[in-house]
């Protein structure tokens, strides 16, 4: 792994001669300037035939950072698989400084079933990295994904969804008391930043364990593409190339607000306390004030004494929410975030350039 990020730069500039390094993986190598597809396997079916994930590495000609760039560890998670594969094969790489690993669906199994886990004894795959041999089938495949594609990167990038039936705003998960990641969340330019180190076994956590600086992107709901927010992600993924020197001729990107959520901040998963039918007022990305209604609860008689209201304990912004409209008590609402009077100023004033009906949509 070298070290060729800004802060220490290559002693070249593009165009005088000096490569990038060959990138390898076990069976086969990627040279400088080339961009392979490749069909990796990490299992095999009941059948005996390959369970294959699809790769892509695009070697850039001059030095630079490696880049992991990841989705569909939960198989249902659409949005980022979109991501993965327009930087892969949508963008131009002629001035590429440093690698790009591409892994735009890792739980094959459960994208062929449209589900979130593997469907084998429903692991979760993102709590089987870094995996291991002579393990589960789940840590097998996560030790042959992390070991050749992951391990040998600088830096990564894992792009989810809500889980089903909910819908969150785009934002980041990071442990804030990382330097290098401190860098990389802030260089995605999301708005929202969440602060922690992820639960043992995630990509992010482990791959950042490993020495590989790894983020979460969170964006949307399960089974979609969703353009607007696709867009802004790559947004985020052309500022970190700026950051880190892949990109020479661009820029790093500034939000125009941004809030980093801790432990200390005002934050709250908003949760049923009846059963029922929901009626949503506000959308993923909204700001409520103390005491608005966010949502109702019906029964299926809707009689008016039976209607439970559900208010915000305190003005802040809706970063997840609820969108298939049925709870039984103890279910998730909404996920609401306080927000300092300094960041709502600016969230308004950037809201009022805006048309209203984008204003839901990031
Ligand atoms: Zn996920």
């Amino acid at each position: 792994m070298t070290d060729t990020r800004p802060d220490d730069p290559p002693d070249t500039e593009s165009g005088d001669g000096v490569e990038n390094d060959v990138f390898t993986y076990n069976g086969g190598r990627v040279d400088p300037g080339e961009s392979v597809n490749i069909r990796y396997g990490i299992s095999e079916t009941y059948l005996g035939d390959p369970v294959r994930i699809p790769v892509t590495v695009v070697n850039g000609q001059y030095p630079g950072p490696t880049v992991f760039l990841s989705a569909a560890a939960h198989g249902d998670e659409l949005n980022g698989i979109e991501v993965v594969r327009e930087v892969a094969h949508d963008w131009d790489h002629t001035e590429l400084h440093g690698t790009l690993v591409c892994l735009p669906v890792m739980n094959v199994p459960g994208f062929l079933a449209q589900e979130r886990y593997l469907p084998i004894y429903d692991r979760d795959l993102n709590r089987s990295f870094p995996g291991r041999e002579g393990s589960t089938s789940a840590r097998r495949m996560a030790h042959r994904i992390f070991t050749n594609f992951i391990e040998p990167c600088d830096l990564g990038l894992d792009f989810h969804t809500s889980t089903r039936g909910r819908t969150n705003m785009l934002h980041v998960r990071a442990d804030m008391d990382h330097t290098d990641i401190v860098r990389l969340a802030n260089a995605f330019s999301s708005n929202v930043i969440i602060d922690g180190q992820g639960p043992s076994g995630t990509l992010r956590r482990e791959a950042t364990d490993a020495g590989v600086p790894t983020i979460t992107i969170e964006m949307g709901e399960a089974h979609r593409f969703q353009r607007s927010l696709i867009d802004r992600a790559l947004t985020g993924v052309a500022s970190v190339c700026a950051e880190f020197g892949l990109h020479r001729d661009s820029s790093v990107h500034w939000p125009g607000w941004r809030i980093l959520i801790d432990d200390t901040d005002e934050k709250t998963w908003l949760r049923a306390d009846a059963g029922g039918m929901v009626d949503m007022k506000h959308g993923r990305g909204e700001l409520v004030e103390e005491g608005d209604v966010i949502c109702t609860i019906t029964d299926p008689f809707k009689e008016e004494e039976d209607i439970v209201s559900v208010e915000a304990p305190f003005t802040g912004l809706i970063v997840g929410v609820l969108e298939n409209p049925v709870v039984y008590p103890g279910n998730p609402l909404c996920h609401l975030v306080g927000l300092e009077p300094e960041t709502r100023t600016a969230l308004e004033r950037e809201r009022t350039d805006v048309d209203p009906l984008l204003r839901y949509l990031e």
